[in-house]
């Protein structure tokens, strides 16, 4: 028997829309509360690495995306002037490519007909306004006046989650003086798989999201105040791609011209104490355990959340082992995950602000553990 009948999910991104889909599946009945009037996904990628396609997989979506996206082997990495220094990411295995590239758009498409076709629906403009969170249950005030009662509350409201705010602790998330600039492009012709260079201010990356497209993200350091004003962000990220003369950087340099499709954004992290519920309310994604993208796994770690919390839910008659069990599956990996990222996040700023590393830091070793640690089963 099903711990709960009847589920609230706030948030409908990669996290609030996987679990719902994991609910449905279950047979437990699921509605949506996103606070956009209508999705606006922006038009940049996500890397996927194989975790994130079992996981996808366990929803049933994962062929689908793979369909959709762009299927790639291990991401060639190289100096900023293209001499090789290595391969990263798992090896291709019998079900899956090594990544898949997709559009964060296509990956939202693919979610959400999957949820729609479950019968999912979606409240769209609305939001939690006020929440009374009782040991046998929640009940909701929304923005519009309505109210519910439901069995267990789901927050996938991001990083700034309000509910995380109004359940547990004031928790703010924590710029790491990294940000990162992307831009979509059609794909370059020389693009065999992910591409990564190393240079001294930066790293830039090529990611297939289908046949057509492409997207490239640059990691730079930006000091203690990151904000750029829109008139300089297409001159100052042409500036660093100068920095490498190889040639997909600067055919790819060429087309940066629109200062509306350079998506710049600081890299901030976030961890919520164990554990992430509390009574009938349960933080997932990025609302719980945010990861600066170093490993390009917080979407990862959101629909893994959403797997194993629609399987305990199912499993156990009670919510509060349910949420308990699913703890124990979730919380050590996600650490790893967020901590191993923000290493590598501050060995690169230490990089590009012309510092040393200290003794021991190997971030190639530090990558493959996590990466090989990430195929154990969840
Ligand atoms: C630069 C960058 C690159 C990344 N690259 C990768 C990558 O390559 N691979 C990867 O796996 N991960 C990547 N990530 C991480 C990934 O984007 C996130 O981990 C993932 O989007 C988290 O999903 P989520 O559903 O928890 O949160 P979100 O995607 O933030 O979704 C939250 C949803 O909740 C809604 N919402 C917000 N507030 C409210 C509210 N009060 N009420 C109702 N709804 C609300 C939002 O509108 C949104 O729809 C990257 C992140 C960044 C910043």
């Amino acid at each position: 028997m099903n711990a709960v009948k009847k589920v609230l999910v706030v948030g409908g991104g990669i996290g609030g829309q996987s679990v719902a889909i994991g609910l449905r599946r279950a047979g437990i009945d699921v509605e949506i509360a996103e606070i956009l009037p209508e999705f606006n996904v922006y038009g940049v990628g996500i890397i996927q690495q194989q975790n994130a396609l079992r996981a996808l997989d366990d929803l049933g979506i994962g062929q689908e995306a793979l369909r959709r996206g762009s299927p790639y082997g291990q991401v060639k990495m190289f100096t900023a002037g293209g001499h090789p220094v290595g391969l990263a990411g798992a090896p291709a295995n019998e079900k899956y490519p090594s990544h898949n590239g997709i559009s964060r758009r296509v990956l939202h498409e693919v979610m959400f007909e999957e949820a729609s076709k479950l019968g999912v629906p979606f409240r769209m403009g609305l939001t939690v306004e006020n929440l009374e969170n009782r040991e046998d249950g929640v009940s909701v005030t929304f923005t519009d006046g309505s109210e519910g009662e439901y069995d267990l509350l789901i927050a996938s409201d991001g990083i700034n989650s309000k509910v995380r705010g109004m359940v547990f602790e004031d928790l703010q998330p924590r710029y790491v003086g990294l940000s990162v600039w992307r831009y979509p492009f059609k794909r370059h012709e020389d693009l065999d798989t992910g591409y990564i260079y190393y240079g001294r201010r930066s790293k830039i990356g090529f990611i297939p999201m289908n046949e057509e497209s492409m997207y490239m993200f640059l990691v730079s350091a930006e000091g203690v105040d990151p904000s750029i004003p829109k008139e300089q962000l297409v001159p100052k990220l042409v500036d660093y791609m100068s920095e490498y003369p190889v040639k997909i950087a600067q055919d790819a340099i060429k087309e940066v011209t629109r200062a509306e499709l350079v998506n710049y954004r600081p890299l901030e992290a976030l961890r919520l104490s164990n554990p992430w519920y509390k009574n009938r309310v349960v933080i997932i994604g990025d609302a719980a355990h945010a990861t600066i993208p170093q490993l390009g796994s917080g979407a990862a770690l959101a629909i893994e959340d959403a797997v194993v919390l629609a399987d305990e839910l199912q499993k156990n008659p009670e919510v509060n082992i349910a949420l308990e069990a699913f703890m124990k599956r979730r919380y050590d990996r996600c650490m790893m995950v967020v901590n191993a990222s923000e290493t590598l996040g501050e060995w690169e700023l230490l990089e590009f602000e012309g510092k040393p590393l200290p003794e021991g830091a190997n971030p190639g070793a530090l990558i493959g553990r996590t990466v090989g640690a990430l195929g154990a089963p969840i």
